[in-house]
């Protein structure tokens, strides 16, 4: 062969983190906060609801390219109900299969060859690549830890504006330190998007998963931002069916018009019957985001609670259902080695951030955890992690006790 299969696009990227990580939580039989995939499904009348529709032959057949128009009413009366935004359900609302391919088919229909793309460092693992698909050029924007809370230095991000910015990708409430961006913040980057005359394509996939006093704000409420902002988000996380893969992006009528031509040929149209039962989910009373809101409040709790009592220095997530940690308590410097013998040394598996940096060093000592799962396998994984202050890095995994895989959703 005169040249590799993989082409030059795509060369830096290898099998994602979450397949190395999952393989060995498998191989191990660790406890696996690595994935963030709920282990207990959403609400049994939105699953009854799915099934109801295939059974009534709704979404069987192709459904239309935009997605089934019960789907997107409910989508624009979400946007207008929860935060005034008004968009006509007919041309500035596009289903997707996920926000991963509302990600995609915004990179790929709004950047041109050559174009930068602003994003937050560390970023979510498909942005990378489909800026790279796209042709674009990534410039990220390293959010640091300052007072307990991953922070967007403004001026970085003003520096980091080019002649040649396209748009700014951002992700809020923020995987994987769990930010979420404050009305201050917003409003400096919807100024600077007005001022550099700049696109912003936001992933809001946790809207619904905000704690303690924090608030989601989309970004599309600023100023200037309506004509100017993709926002995207999912059924995945809100109402745990993240094997779905229901999604939406929504816009002005020119900038959803170019996000639909790209998805026309990557899917040409996203699962039916789906489409039918998460247009009820987004009716769910009040009640039901409170009450999963609260939940995952407390196991964020009982996580970072168990975390702190292992040694790991905490971020408190805002939102989200990810904890970042620091290892360096452990005398550790190293997050990819330190999640690869983590399974040997306590069988626990997680994330490490260091794969979501172009600088390496900046998220080097980093480890994510996910908390969406249920009580006792957090509780099992906390009393795990205690053994690593008490054992130390030599520790024989031996004495390992029995594996609690078949607790876990696959
Ligand atoms: C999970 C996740 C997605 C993917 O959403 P799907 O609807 O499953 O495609 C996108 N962005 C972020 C930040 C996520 O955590």
């Amino acid at each position: 062969m005169k040249r590799p299969p993989l082409n030059r696009r795509l060369a830096e990227f290898g099998t994602t983190i979450f397949a190395e990580m999952s393989a060995l939580a498998v191989s191990t039989g660790s406890v696996n906060l690595g994935q963030g995939f709920p282990d207990t499904d959403g609400p049994d009348r939105i699953a009854e609801a799915a099934v109801r529709a295939i059974r009534d032959g709704r979404g069987n057949q192709y459904p239309p390219g935009p997605g089934v128009p019960e789907l997107r009413t409910a989508v624009t009366d979400h946007q207008r109900e929860r935060y005034g935004l008004a968009y006509d359900p007919d041309t500035e609302v596009l289903v997707t299969a996920g926000a991963t391919e509302a990600i995609a088919a915004a990179l790929l229909g709004l950047v041109e060859p050559g174009d930068e793309v602003i994003a937050l460092e560390p970023y979510y693992d498909s942005y990378a690549a489909c800026v790279a698909m796209a042709g674009g050029t990534r410039v990220p924007v390293t959010l640091r830890p300052r007072g307990g809370r991953f922070v967007l230095d403004l001026d970085e991000l003003r520096d980091a504006v080019t002649d040649r910015t396209r748009l700014i990708l951002l992700n809020t409430p923020h995987n994987p330190t769990g930010t979420v961006l404050t009305r201050e913040e917003l409003a400096a980057i919807a100024a600077l998007a007005v001022e550099r005359d700049l696109l912003v394509v936001t992933d809001e996939v946790y809207e619904h998963i905000v704690f303690d006093d924090s608030e989601h704000i989309p970004i599309a409420t600023f100023p200037g931002m309506r004509e100017r902002t993709v926002t995207i988000s999912s059924a995945g996380k809100t109402f745990s069916f993240t094997g779905w893969k229901v999604g939406w992006a929504t816009g002005a009528q020119g900038l959803v018009t170019a996000v639909r031509t790209a998805k026309q040929y990557l899917t040409y149209v996203s699962a039916g019957p789906f489409q039918y039962a998460i247009a009820e989910a987004l009716r769910l009373p009040d009640a039901y985001f409170d009450g999963f809101r609260a939940d995952l409040q407390r196991k964020r709790d009982l996580l970072a609670d168990g975390l702190r009592a292992a040694g790991f220095q905490v971020y408190q997530p805002q939102g989200t259902y990810f904890i970042t940690t620091d290892v360096t308590p452990f005398g550790e410097k190293d997050a990819y080695a330190f999640c690869r013998a983590l399974p040997e040394r306590c069988g626990v598996v997680a994330i490490p951030n260091s794969v979501f940096y172009d600088d390496p060093d900046a998220g080097r000592s980093q480890v994510r955890f996910t908390f969406c799962k249920k009580n006792d396998v957090l509780q099992e994984a906390a009393s795990r992690l205690r053994r690593l202050t008490r054992t130390g890095p030599t520790a024989a995994s031996s004495d390992m006790p029995g594996t609690p895989r078949d607790r876990e959703a696959d």
